[in-house]
């Protein structure tokens, strides 16, 4: 297959593990005989610094010209006390609303490895692989009217029909390809958009006989998490419920270096990028952990490229890197000699 990947690196440590990242990228190529044509573009402050914008023209014509972006992060302190149209934040929050990225799929999966470095027991976080589908575009964060005065606030809570539609049939098309179970995640003994959702769900249900699906409220699904997080398949919740949910599960693995995630449009195209963010204080160091732009690669070929295969051997070669005893700094315990990005990502290019 012959794709087009746009690779927009960004800040602080988004630059070495997107260089890591587009070197597994091309060990696919040749091992599977694909070609990937990638070319680079700007986002967030080097943008900022370079165009005095956060999200350039070029960017953007950069990305609609390809198949899949892979982004590395965004931010740093350099450019914390810039206007707020010159945040390199606002990068992010453009090309999200720019491609109608609706679906945001974050995989917690337990590394038996990594284990140690989990907050819960063992034996709890051992069996946990979850994939948390939150809705990115809508709710809370986008409801009119906003607004504020010296006495009191206001955020709308605002959502369509179409747009839970189609974000619980992304949940539902993905649960297809793990262990079918769906956790509809709600506020519906409060909250009228939960009671839509709701009906939605179960609307949309008949058309997939194939997946088993439950209703929980967002507060004992809090509790959930973290007392039998392994019970959770797919879990699919609006854009707040899904911004606190996947924090808090992205805990259970122990580390931020780890977690990919994808965001997705209706049509395959998607942006994925890891959980973690610029991390300013270790860039070009080689201390960045890549796995979890590796990991986000690994997304890529399976949700944009249909290449199940090739994500797999990625998936496959990372945890066999972990399960040999090689970590970096981030995950190392003390006195283990931690390798650098560099030296890791060659680990993972050797088991591939
Ligand atoms: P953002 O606001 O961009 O989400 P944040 O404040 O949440 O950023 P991150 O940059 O995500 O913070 O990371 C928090 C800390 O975790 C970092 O300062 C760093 O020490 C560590 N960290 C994050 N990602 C990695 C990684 N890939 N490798 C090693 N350490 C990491
Ligand atoms: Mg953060």
């Amino acid at each position: 297959m012959e794709k087009r990947v746009a690779v927009l690196p960004g800040d602080g440590i988004g630059p070495e593990v997107t260089e890591a990242a587009v070197k597994i990228l091309e060990v696919i190529a040749r091992r599977f005989n694909h070609k990937f044509h990638i070319e680079y573009g700007a986002i967030g402050g080097n943008a900022i610094d370079k165009h005095n914008n956060p999200l350039p023209d070029e960017t953007i014509a950069l990305c609609e010209n390809s198949d899949a972006v892979l982004l590395g992060a965004v931010g740093g302190p350099k450019w914390d006390n810039n206007p707020s149209a010159l945040r390199p934040e606002k990068g992010l929050l453009a090309i999200r609303k720019h491609f109608d990225l609706f679906a945001n799929l974050r995989p917690v999966k337990a590394v038996p490895s990594l284990l140690h470095a989990s907050p819960l027991k063992e034996e709890v976080a051992m069996e946990v692989d979850m994939l948390i589908v939150r809705e990115l575009t809508g709710g809370l964060y986008f409801g009119e009217p906003s607004h504020r005065t010296e006495k009191s606030a206001v955020d709308t809570l605002v959502y369509t029909r179409e747009e839970i539609e189609r974000i619980v049939e992304k949940a539902f098309e993905v649960a297809r390809l793990r262990r079918g179970k769906v956790a509809s995640v709600d506020k519906a003994n409060v909250l009228e958009t939960s009671k839509l959702w709701r009906e939605v769900v179960e609307e949309k249900k008949k058309a997939y006989p194939d997946i088993e699906v439950e209703h929980m409220l967002v507060d004992s699904t809090a509790m959930k998490l973290i007392t039998n997080p392994a019970a959770f398949d797919v879990i699919v919740t609006e854009n707040m419920f899904g911004d606190i949910l996947s924090d808090e599960a992205s805990v259970i693995t122990g580390s931020l270096g780890v977690l990919p995630s994808a965001s997705l449009r209706s049509d395959g195209f998607g942006l994925y990028e890891p959980v973690h963010g610029s991390a300013p204080e270790i860039a070009g160091r080689g201390l960045a952990n890549p796995a979890a732009a590796i990991l986000s690669v690994a997304m890529m070929l399976n949700y944009s490229f249909g290449m199940k295969t090739e994500a797999s051997a990625i998936e496959e070669a990372v945890n066999t890197v972990f399960e040999d005893g090689f970590f970096t700094a981030d995950l190392a315990a003390s006195g283990q000699r931690a390798l650098s990005t560099q030296e890791w990502t060659a680990k993972v290019i050797d088991e591939l």
